[in-house]
Order: structure tokens, then C-alpha cells, then sequence
């Protein structure tokens, strides 16, 4: 079975319906065909100041959360980031076949850059996208299920594995990233223009899978839309009602022009109600199925463990076949 590799970052007390819209459900749809690698890639968080004592409660939520979402233990590994070293270790390698100005020119650092400053940016945020090109390379991963928002960082892991595969012989597989068309991307309910996002500066805009049902409504009633009344899809006119159209039709599978016949000379009122209610629905199972979860630690741990085990296996003999490329000596 071809290898899927993928993770998210336990950078807070949720994902949220961005990270399952535009990952989750994919994840687990892969586990019928694929052999799917999942992480809680902590060592990714922590490229921006966490809070110990948060972080460490963080990545058991985070595993909690991709198990209720449908992530199988029989069909998929996973674990930890930062349980298997040979990430850390291949990063590094990689980051010496990485040009400065081409990890320069990642949107992601900086458009997180910007909104830090230059004297909270730190050197990890910079490396991180050579950190993912090593989480992914180390499995012969051939497909990266992500959200848009990560083309170009998969678009960064191909030229690194080809660059590293033509300087010192065939190594690494080139992956293929796969994104999903139909809401690849869920946009900020406060600011529409931006996207959903866990370090998003704005609570009242973020659609968290571990928020109470009431939360979630009252979320979905306050979301900005626009002046007009015609719920429509078009993204640069009216990106609010765009994205909630998205959401609706992603939650309820049904398609976009379905539903604007539906919603036609209808109010937002009803519109952002039934958004609501559909997103609520999803969710709910999935909150209480978490919180199960997180009620037993020790057996979460021991999952976790099992799942570094299968996955350090695998990264070590990769890792060492990189070192034996480059030209290090084994360890006598
Ligand atoms: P952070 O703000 O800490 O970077 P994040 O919300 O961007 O958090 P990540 O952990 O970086 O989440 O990403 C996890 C997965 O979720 C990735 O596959 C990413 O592509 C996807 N993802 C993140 N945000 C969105 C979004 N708004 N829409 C669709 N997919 C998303
Ligand atoms: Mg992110």
C-alpha cells in the first residue's frame, strides 16, 4: 500500500473545523487504500512560543481528536513527533541542500513573521518547512494529504528530495501532494479573507472542534458577511457568504449550486442558522467521543507508544541510509 504521511501541529486546546474539513476527513477516507502515517508534530509547535504546561496537555488533546475524528489504529500508525528522533535529525541534512533565499520565499513564515516581528521570529519558524520535508521524506511518502495552505511547503519537500536524490543517488520518493477541491481551504469567520487558523488572533472567528454547541452557534450567528442579501458563491465579492457556502457543503455534502437555489431570496438569518446547525451536528459526536478519551491518559500514552515504535523503525533505516549517502561514517 502506497505510504500517506501527515500531521498537525498541538499548537492549541482544539483543532478546528478548518483543520477537519481540509485534512481530517480526508485522513481517514485515505486509511481504506493507503498506509497513513499520522503525527502530532510537536516539534513543529513549538516554532512559536507554547506554554509548557498547555503544550503538554495539547498533544494528548490533539491525538484524542484525530482518533474520534475516525483515525483507525488497525490501519494507520499513530504518534508523537518528537518520540522519533530521526526527524530532527533529517532536518538537519536537509536544511544544508536548502537555499537560504528559497526558504525565504515561503508565504507561511512570512505572513507569521510579520504578525510576530522580526524579535519573536524565531530561526525554527524559518526551518520549518525543511522539519516537514524531513517528516515526510523519512517514509517514502508518496502523498501528502493537506489543506491548500501547505501546496508550497510540499512543493519545497519535492525539490529537496530531488535535489538530494541527483546530488548523492536515488533516496527519497517525491511525493505528490493531495489536496482536496471542495473546500480546500476554510476561511476565518470574523475576517473571511483570512484563513481559519489555530494561532488565528481572533477566538470569535475560529470554529474549534472542542467548542460547546453554543459556542459553535453563536460563532456561526456573528460571522461577518456583507451588506448584500443574496447568499451567492463568489469569493472575491462576497468572502463571507463564500466560505460559510463552503462549509455547509462540505458538512453536508451537498453542492454549492444546490444550495444557493435553496437559500435563494432567503435571508443570512436563516442561511447562518442552518451553517450552524450542520457544523454542530458534525461536530458533536466528535467533542464527546475526545473527551472520552482524554479521560484515560495512560491508555492514550500506551496507543502513542506502540504507534513511535512502528513509526521509528521505519525513519531509521531511511535516516541512515541518507547518512550512509552523504558520506558519514556508521557507528562503530
Ligand atoms: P497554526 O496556526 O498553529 O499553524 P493551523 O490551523 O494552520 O495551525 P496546522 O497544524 O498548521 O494548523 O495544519 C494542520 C492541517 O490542517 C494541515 O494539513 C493544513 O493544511 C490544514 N489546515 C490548516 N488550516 C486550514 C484551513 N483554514 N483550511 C483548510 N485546511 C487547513
Ligand atoms: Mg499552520
Amino acid at each position: 500500500r502506497p505510504v500517506v504521511f501527515s500531521g498537525m501541529q498541538p499548537s492549541s486546546d482544539s483543532l478546528h473545523l478548518g483543520n477537519y474539513l481540509g485534512a481530517l476527513v480526508n485522513w481517514v477516507a485515505l486509511q481504506d487504500t493507503y498506509d497513513p502515517i499520522y503525527c502530532v508534530v510537536d516539534l513543529h509547535a513549538i516554532t512559536v512560543q507554547q506554554d509548557p504546561a498547555a503544550l503538554h496537555a495539547n498533544v494528548r488533546r490533539t491525538a484524542a481528536q484525530y482518533l474520534a475524528s475516525g483515525v483507525d489504529l488497525e490501519r494507520s500508525t499513530l504518534f508523537v513527533q518528537s518520540h522519533v528522533p530521526a526527524h530532527a535529525e533529517l532536518a538537519w541534512v536537509l536544511s544544508t541542500i536548502t537555499g537560504f533565499g528559497e526558504a525565504s520565499r515561503m508565504t507561511q513564515f512570512k505572513d507569521k513573521s510579520a504578525k510576530q516581528g522580526a524579535d519573536a521570529t524565531t530561526v525554527g519558524l524559518f526551518t520549518y518547512p525543511v522539519l516537514m520535508a524531513a517528516d515526510i521524506l523519512l517514509y517514502g511518502t508518496e502523498l501528502v494529504p493537506v489543506g491548500d495552505d501547505q501546496r508550497q511547503h510540499l512543493e519545497l519537500t519535492r525539490d529537496l528530495a530531488g535535489r538530494f536524490n541527483s546530488r548523492f543517488g536515488d533516496t527519497f520518493v517525491v511525493p505528490e501532494a493531495l489536496i482536496p477541491t471542495e473546500s480546500a481551504r476554510i476561511y476565518d469567520l470574523q475576517e473571511p479573507t483570512a484563513k481559519m487558523s489555530k494561532s488565528a488572533n481572533s477566538e470569535a472567528g475560529l470554529v474549534k472542534l472542542m467548542d460547546e454547541p453554543a459556542v459553535t452557534a453563536k460563532k456561526f450567528r456573528s460571522a461577518v458577511t456583507d451588506t448584500g442579501r443574496e447568499v451567492r458563491y463568489d469569493p472575491a465579492g462576497k468572502p463571507g457568504i463564500s466560505n460559510l457556502l463552503d462549509i455547509l457543503a462540505a458538512t453536508t455534502g451537498r453542492s454549492i449550486v444546490e444550495l444557493e437555489i435553496e437559500y435563494e431570496g432567503r435571508g443570512y438569518g436563516d442561511f447562518k442558522k442552518d451553517v450552524a446547525e450542520a457544523v454542530v451536528e458534525r461536530l458533536t459526536p466528535i467533542r464527546a467521543r475526545t473527551l472520552e478519551l482524554l479521560e484515560d491518559p495512560a491508555e492514550l500514552d500506551r496507543l502513542l507508544a506502540i504507534g513511535a515504535e512502528k513509526a521509528s523503525e521505519r525513519a531509521e533505516r531511511m535516516l541512515r541510509t541518507a547518512y550512509d549517502r552523504v558520506g558519514f561514517i556508521r557507528r562503530g
